[in-house]
């Protein structure tokens, strides 16, 4: 394919702040690659509010009516970075060879798209971008990140290290993905899934441009449970085999009390039986909720809710 139609879809969460630059640089990146006949004039930006608070969207209704390249979504509420995402990646295929997401703050590097396109001209229908390092990171998100992938290794979810969501995926990479129905979505776990030839473009990831991350820590750590928990059911597997190992070892303490029994041994250890009842009861308990997790899962995916509702459409 000669001149793709590029779609570059970007989630937006009150980012009212960000949204005047980031639109500047998709602006000026897409003129060019369309000047310089790498895309089709036909390439669009797609933004898509995710139930904003402040004035995103009235942002983005003005870029509609005086920007050429400026296309938008509107949930009818906010829905979390990875629906917003999905509402914007099933409704861009329609109408692009290729869509690109890109976080709407500009810490993914909007120079990369020109790479992204080339791996895709090269015939791959699915391109990662890859951080190069975590150098503008804090100290705290640099360490959790890597415990994130470290977790996600060990629990046999394939997930292409240091790549969060920035990547090109192919029209029919995307009719693949929405094959993919469920409700508990981790896109970075399921992408992989798809098949297809794949490549990685590498990028510095910078700083946020302005406003505040919308991941504090708690959406972050839920974000990673789901991760695992929706790719994942290795975490039960653990529980049985700890439950066996424990098994194992109270037949073994069994014979050892028996013994002690006959040898005459007396009864003592009150403090041990306390910590066991305690280590067990915590043990018992955790467990159960490993499993809920599951459980709750299963709940959500059976009602199939729909993932995300669209209240308005500016397409051209
Ligand atoms: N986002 C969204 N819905 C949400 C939270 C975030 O669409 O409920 C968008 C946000 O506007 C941004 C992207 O998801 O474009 C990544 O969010 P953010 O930059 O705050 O996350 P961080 O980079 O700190 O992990
Ligand atoms: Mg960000």
């Amino acid at each position: 394919m000669d001149k793709p139609v590029l779609y570059i879809v970007v989630p937006c969460y009150n980012e009212e702040e960000v949204l005047h630059e980031t639109t500047k640089r998709l602006t000026e990146k897409m003129n060019k690659m369309i000047a310089e006949g790498n895309i089709s004039g036909e390439s669009r930006i797609m933004y898509v509010n995710d139930g904003s608070k402040d004035k995103t969207w009235d942002i983005i209704s003005e870029y509609y009516e005086k920007n050429p390249l400026v296309t938008g979504l509107c949930l009818s509420r906010n829905r979390g970075h990875q629906n917003a995402l999905l509402a914007g990646l099933m409704t861009a295929k329609e109408y692009a060879d290729a869509v690109i997401s890109m976080d709407a703050d500009l810490q993914d590097d909007v120079e990369a798209v020109d790479r992204f396109v080339e791996e895709f001209k090269k015939g791959s229908d699915i391109v990662y971008g890859v951080r190069s390092s975590r150098k503008k990171d804090s100290f705290f998100k640099k360490h959790t990140a890597l415990m994130f992938y470290k977790i996600m290794e060990k629990m046999g979810v394939e997930i292409v290290y240091n790549h969060a969501d920035y990547r090109l995926m192919s029209k029919r990479a995307l009719e693949g993905l929405a094959e993919f129905k469920e409700v508990n979505l981790f896109l970075r776990g399921i992408v992989p899934m798809i098949g297809y030839k794949s490549s990685t473009v590498s990028y510095e990831r910078d700083k946020r441009f302005a406003g505040e991350s919308k991941y504090p820590l708690k959406k972050m750590i839920s974000f990673a449970v789901d991760g695992i928990t929706s790719c994942s059911v290795k975490p039960i597997r653990m529980i049985t085999s700890a439950g066996l190992i424990i098994s194992f070892l109270s037949v073994i303490l069994l014979i050892y009390v028996i013994v002690g029994h006959f040898m005459g041994n007396t009864v003592q250890g009150w403090p041990t039986l306390m910590v066991l009842i305690c280590f067990f009861g915590g043990f018992q308990i955790m467990s159960i909720g490993i499993v809920g997790e599951y459980v709750g899962k299963i709940y959500m995916e059976t009602k199939e809710r729909p993932r995300y509702i669209i209240k308005d459409k500016l397409l051209k």
